[in-house]
C-alpha cells in the first residue's frame, strides 16, 4: 500500500484507536485518507468505507445526540417538545437508516449510516434491535426529565453552545481536536459543558476527555477551571456527574496529552511530513479486539465473517 499523507492532529477518538491496535490507528488515520473520493485505489476506497462503520451502540448514541441537538434547538427558539411524538419520530428514522444499512447503500455513499453487524453479518435476533431502540427511547426520555435540562431551560438561550462543537486548537504546536456536546453559561456566571452519554464508559477515558474540555476552556475561551462544571450526564441510568477541575490537574492533562502526541509521532517514518507506513504499526494479538474491528476483512480475513 503507498504511504499516505495528511495533517496531523490529535482527538481523543485518535488516542483510544492508538491505545487499542497500532495497525487499526494506521488504517483509520492513513490507510483510508482519500477514500472518500470513489475514484481513489481500490484498497484506499475499502479501507475508507470501513472506517466509516458503526456498531449498533455508536449508531444508538449517535440517534439520541441528533435527537437531543434538534431539542434543544427547538428550546431556543422557544418552541416545546411532544415527547412520545419525537421520540416516535426518531425511531422511525432510525427504521430507515437500518434499512438503508441492511441493504448495503453505504458501499456507495459511505457518509449513510453503515452498521457493523451488517457489512460482517452479524446474527442478531429482532429483540436485539427491538432492546436498543427501547432503549433509545429511555435515553431520551430520561433527557426530558433530567433536572439539568429544567435548569439549562432557565438560562439564555443566546449563549448555549448547542452543536457538537468540533472545536480545534493549538496545543504546543498540535492541532488539538475536542467536541463537548453542549455548553451553556450557568446561572452563577459558570461555564458548564455537558457530554450525554449513553452507554457504559470507563472512568479514565471519560476524566481524560473532560480534562479536555477544561483545558480549552482555559486555553482558548480563558476561563479559568475554578469557574468550570464538566458534567457528565448518563441518560441511561439517568445519572449526572459534576466534575470540578483544578490547575493542578489541567497540569497532569498537558502530560498526558503531549505524551499521546510523542508516542503518536514516535511511530511516524517522518514526523514531520506526518508520513506513516504501514509495516511500522503491529496487529494487536489481543483477538477479542479484532473480533469488533472495523478493519478484520482487510487485516485479518481469516478471522471470517
Ligand atoms: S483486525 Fe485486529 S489487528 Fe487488524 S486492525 Fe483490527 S484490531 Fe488491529
Amino acid at each position: 500500500m503507498a504511504e499516505l499523507t495528511n495533517e496531523f492532529s490529535w482527538s481523543r477518538s485518535r488516542d483510544n484507536a492508538f491505545q487499542e491496535c497500532k495497525r487499526k490507528y494506521f488504517y483509520h488515520y492513513y490507510g483510508a485518507w482519500g477514500g472518500w473520493d470513489a475514484a481513489a485505489p481500490q484498497e484506499v476506497r475499502r479501507l475508507y468505507i470501513l472506517k466509516q462503520l458503526a456498531s449498533r451502540q455508536q449508531w444508538a448514541g449517535r440517534a439520541v445526540h441528533d435527537a437531543i441537538e434538534m431539542a434543544l434547538h427547538a428550546f431556543a427558539h422557544g418552541r416545546d417538545i411532544p415527547v412520545e411524538p419525537f421520540i416516535a419520530d426518531v425511531i422511525e428514522r432510525m427504521r430507515g437508516e437500518w434499512r438503508s444499512s441492511k441493504a448495503g447503500r453505504y458501499r456507495e455513499n459511505p457518509k449513510s449510516t453503515a452498521l457493523f453487524e451488517h457489512e460482517y453479518r452479524v446474527e442478531l435476533a429482532p429483540e436485539a434491535w427491538q432492546a436498543l431502540s427501547r432503549n433509545v427511547a429511555a435515553c431520551l426520555r430520561n433527557f426530558f426529565r433530567l433536572p439539568l435540562l429544567a435548569e439549562i431551560r432557565k438560562t439564555t438561550p443566546e449563549h448555549w453552545s448547542i452543536e457538537h462543537w468540533s472545536k480545534v486548537f493549538d496545543f504546543e504546536s498540535t492541532a488539538v481536536w475536542v467536541a463537548p456536546d453542549f455548553g451553556f453559561w450557568t446561572g452563577q456566571g459558570r461555564l458548564a459543558l455537558v457530554d450525554w452519554k449513553t452507554g457504559g464508559t470507563s472512568p479514565n477515558g471519560a476524566a481524560f476527555q473532560l480534562g479536555c474540555y477544561a483545558l480549552y476552556a482555559h486555553d482558548v475561551l480563558g476561563v479559568e477551571p475554578a469557574r468550570v462544571d464538566l458534567f457528565e450526564a448518563n441518560l441511561r441510568e439517568p445519572e449526572v456527574t459534576r466534575i470540578h477541575w483544578s490547575d493542578e490537574r489541567l497540569e497532569a492533562i498537558r502530560e498526558q496529552l503531549r505524551l499521546s502526541i510523542r508516542s503518536m509521532k514516535a511511530y511516524l517514518a517522518d514526523p514531520a511530513a506526518n508520513v506513516a507506513a504501514i509495516a511500522d504499526f503491529e496487529k494487536t494479538e489481543d483477538l477479542r479486539i479484532c473480533r469488533w474491528c472495523n478493519f478484520r476483512a482487510v487485516c485479518r480475513p481469516e478471522l471470517g465473517a
